[in-house]
């Protein structure tokens, strides 16, 4: 079934009011609006953006002629043969203000499990209130209500203070290297801003507060993958000689003594900063128990208990460095014996730690035997940063969502996994992950399983709360 987009709106712009809707009292411009961002994402969601091997150009090259159409000037940038990047600028009326980027990326993750989708990952479908495909949530959703935004500003002749930069990007989904890695190394003076808003929070959470709490990330955890080769005996499978001396034993233990290692709690101040805000209920017991290294296990127990048997894999990663062994490769024919065995870690440690702790960790759980017969290869060193909460940046953001959602607050957190915002953040730029979200029609447990998982879809009501969001941000900026 489809419903009609006038009426969605209507009860968007009625939101908390549930009684007579009055029509009359709805502009046609803001019903239009509702109609092309949903337009909008359905255009991109059928462009066929998976990376591996990305080739958003087609994407760049689509919103480069919706912003013509505007009579809006934009660039297309190709770091690489097929890996587009499209920005546009709003000049402000003062060139000292600072600057705002709406930034999103343009790749998606490959769609597996066809068969498990209920309509096809590129349809862009518009059914039961949802638009359906793969990077509605992660993050189409957002290029369309940014772009949107950005094109309403133009067209009501709005002038911020600052600039404002539209910039919809490749290659997030792989790092971002051919995205705001390539363009902050080689067009810096196009992309740089003082702030950047993107993916990486915004979501509604789901508890019983007295004002509803919005998650805002701020900080990342670093990355550092690590390569692994233990090497040994290789030889006829039909005369081993001693397992000890081959590769892929070796190799087992490694991973053995990683698996059952359990790491130090370390409670840093973002994540006592995050409980605060969340209000959490019976505070300041609860608050207590969750900042306390002796105690956040029962805490986590109890909400294990009372909220979601899931919660724990959501909280100890923000209260630990972990390290997961995620490749393994060795050998190749039935009887012969390899002399080399790989593995590959994920390592995500929080901010502030660097490859020199890791080491030392990784010695403490091998022990200085095994280690010492472990090869240790880096192969990407990118430590956690973070923004403060204390900008007037982030006080806009909470005043806007404070007005559309009476009375919401913002909830900092640490991000376990990454985002382009470490790129922007290395370069000093202060850089928030907010795209507001409500849970509406699924559950948070839904949206977090189809973000790379199959089925995404997006409202059109979250698309508009988004939208309705960037555009009050910029008329404040
Ligand atoms: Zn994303």
């Amino acid at each position: 079934m489809c419903i009609c987009l006038d009426n969605v709106y209507l009860i968007i712009e009625l939101e908390g009011k549930a009684m007579d809707i009055d029509e009359t009292k709805i502009y046609d411009f803001e019903k239009d609006f509702a109609r092309e961002a949903v337009e909008v994402l359905q255009n991109l969601i059928r462009i066929n953006t998976s990376n591996p091997p990305g080739n958003e150009i087609k994407a760049a090259e689509w919103i480069h002629s919706f912003l013509s159409r505007e009579g809006i000037e934009s660039e297309i940038i190709e770091s690489a043969p097929t890996r587009g990047n499209v920005i546009a600028r709003l000049e402000g009326k003062d060139k000292s203000a600072p600057s705002l980027l709406l930034l999103s990326h343009l790749d998606v993750v490959p769609s597996q499990n066809l068969d498990e989708w209920q309509v096809p990952p590129f349809s862009g479908e518009l059914k039961d209130g949802f638009i359906w495909g793969r990077g509605a949530v992660d993050m189409k959703g957002a290029t369309a209500a940014q772009l949107i935004t950005f094109v309403r500003l133009h067209r009501e002749n709005i002038k911020p203070k600052g600039d404002i930069i539209f910039a919809a990007t490749a290659d997030e989904e792989c790092g971002g290297h051919f995205g705001p890695g390539w363009l902050l190394e080689h067009k810096f003076e196009l992309i740089k801003a003082d702030n950047v808003v993107t993916e990486g929070g915004g979501q509604l959470l789901p508890m019983k507060t007295k004002y509803p709490h919005y998650v805002i990330q701020i900080s990342e955890k670093g990355i550092f993958w690590t390569r692994l080769r233990t090497r040994g005996r290789a030889g006829h499978g039909s005369m081993p000689g001693p397992s000890k001396e081959m590769a892929i034993v070796k190799m087992m233990k490694v991973i053995d003594k990683i698996a059952h290692y359990t790491p130090p709690i370390i409670i840093q101040d973002l994540f006592k900063e995050t409980i605060k805000a969340m209000d959490l209920p019976y505070a300041p017991l609860t608050r207590r128990i969750f900042t306390s290294k002796r105690f956040i296990k029962f805490g986590v127990w109890l909400a294990k208990k009372i909220i979601d048997e899931e919660i724990e894999n959501l909280i100890y990663p923000l209260v630990q460095n972990k390290i997961t062994p995620t490749v393994i490769h060795a050998g190749e024919k039935e009887n012969n014996i390899p002399g080399l065995c790989e593995a590959i870690l994920d390592v995500r440690m929080l901010p502030g730690f660097d490859r020199a702790d890791l080491n030392k960790e990784l010695r403490k759980i091998l022990g200085k035997k095994l280690f010492e017969e472990v090869e240790l290869e880096p192969i990407i060193d990118q430590p956690g940063g973070l923004t403060p909460t204390n900008t007037q940046f982030y006080q806009k953001i909470e005043q806007t969502i404070g007005e559309l959602d009476p009375g919401a607050k913002l909830v900092p957190i640490l991000s376990p996994g990454s985002t382009d915002m470490l790129h922007f953040r290395r370069k000093g730029i202060q850089a928030y992950g907010f795209v507001p979200m409500k849970i509406d029609e699924l559950s948070a447990k839904e949206l977090a399983s189809m973000v790379h998982g199959y089925n995404e879809r997006l409202s059109v009501s979250n698309l508009m709360f988004a939208t309705r969001f960037f555009y009050e941000l910029c008329l404040k900026y």
